[in-house]
């Protein structure tokens, strides 16, 4: 995988602004004049080149994003939308029409779960929630009717891997579109290489990185794109998820720290999760040894990145993790938010925040238990430092007991 290399392919990518400035200039319109009549009627028809119409179909800003997040990506275009829920619903609304079948991963986003088990299913289109790496039940799930697999290549929060080569391979047997979400690793994975055809991310977590928007994005081919973005029949144009083009600058801005960032982010992580380990806590981090899936992802990472800025503890009751995240906060260690990718660290317990959607029962089946803190790590200068502290704040609550 050296031959690709996103960070190269981002900083390759140049665009000045309209007086030589050094970013983009950002367009603040709406709607967009033309000289002749003729020239509209094309742009409608989807036949003027690099003619813009409207906002909601596309912005010189929100195509500046896009092409850095489609290098990023490795994939000839994509979209941004206004949030990361509006790219995964754009995509399987456009991929999938009544009647229609999609395969999902069982540990996904709580968003992505709700959508696919409530809201889909009235307008029949069905889904089978699988474990994404067993391949033998996730070919028995295959009907005439199947559309799609959908997995997060690292998933939240249990931090499984999906074996995007199998299922790359899988879908091309049947047919099927692979749709990967690729939030929590981005430039350390690239599913395209491995067969995915569309790659969505929440630009509101590494991407912008700073909490200050939300956002989204997917990325596929131009025949793909284009479709979402017909005006007859395209579900981007016609839900209407639209970035907003200072959003869009906003973020294009900080996409250019992100390899930087990135690299931080897994540092940290990895100080703290085989510090954790070793002390005796329940941690789960795909960067050790001990975790599951931690070669299947060495097989398909991007080394220099890291195993990701993201790992799970378990704390053993809810009361245990509640009462260890407030001290941590206190200690200024971190917040207690949702979300993930700031420079501080966050951190939240799953089974009763991002993850609340998914019923109990199955929760627990999961391996979601009640105790179970989603940290994201953040950017902190001295991990020692952070890691003595928060080591001290889980012995005075007791989630960690020395003799
Ligand atoms: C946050 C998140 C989403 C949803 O993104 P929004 O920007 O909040 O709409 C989807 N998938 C994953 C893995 C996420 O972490």
């Amino acid at each position: 995988m050296k031959d690709f290399n996103a960070a190269n392919e981002i900083q390759d990518l140049q665009y000045f602004g309209e007086f030589g400035g050094v970013n983009p200039s950002i367009s603040d319109s709406s709607t967009y004049t033309f000289l002749s009549a003729k020239t509209m009627f094309d742009t409608f028809e989807g036949n003027a080149e690099g003619c813009y119409l409207y906002s909601r179909h596309s912005s010189p800003m929100n195509l500046y994003l896009a092409q850095a997040l489609a290098k990023l990506e490795n994939t000839a275009a994509a979209n941004v939308t206004a949030s990361g829920m509006g790219a995964i619903t754009t995509v399987l609304l456009q991929l999938c029409k009544s009647g229609d079948h999609i395969i999902s991963s069982r540990t996904i986003y709580g968003g992505t779960y709700a959508f696919l088990k409530n809201f889909l299913p009235p307008f029949q289109i069905e889904t089978s929630f699988v474990d994404i790496n067993n391949f033998e039940a996730i070919e028995q799930a295959i009907g005439p009717k199947t559309k799609v697999i959908y997995c997060e290549s690292v998933s939240n929060p249990l931090l499984e891997v999906a074996d995007l080569r199998k299922l790359g391979t899988i879908c091309k047997k049947y047919n099927l579109k692979l749709v990967v979400d690729n939030t929590f690793s981005p430039l350390s994975i690239s599913p395209a290489l491995f067969g995915a055809d569309i790659v969505i991310h929440s630009l509101t977590k590494f991407i912008n990185g700073s909490s200050d928007t939300v956002g989204g994005v997917y990325c596929g081919t131009q025949d793909f794109i284009d479709a979402t973005k017909n005006v007859n029949s395209g579900a981007c144009m016609l839900l209407g998820p639209t970035m907003d083009s200072l959003r869009s600058a906003s973020i294009l801005k900080n996409l250019r720290t992100l390899h930087i960032r990135v690299k931080q982010h897994s540092h940290n992580a990895h100080y703290l999760a085989e510090r954790f380990e070793q002390d005796g806590l329940k941690v789960s981090y795909p960067g050790l040894a001990s975790h599951r899936h931690h070669e299947l992802l060495k097989n398909m990472m991007h080394s220099e990145y890291g195993f990701g800025g993201i790992l799970t503890l378990d704390a053993g009751t809810t009361e245990k993790a509640n009462e260890l995240m407030e001290l941590m906060q206190t200690e200024n260690l971190g917040y207690l938010a949702v979300s993930l990718g700031f420079y501080k660290t966050l951190f939240s317990c799953s089974g009763s925040s991002t993850s609340s959607e998914i019923p109990e029962e199955e929760r627990l089946s999961m391996g979601i238990s009640d105790g179970l803190i989603r940290f994201s790590i953040g950017l902190d200068h001295d991990i020692d430092r952070t890691y003595q502290r928060m080591k001290a704040c889980m012995i005075k609550t007791g989630v960690l007991i020395t003799r």
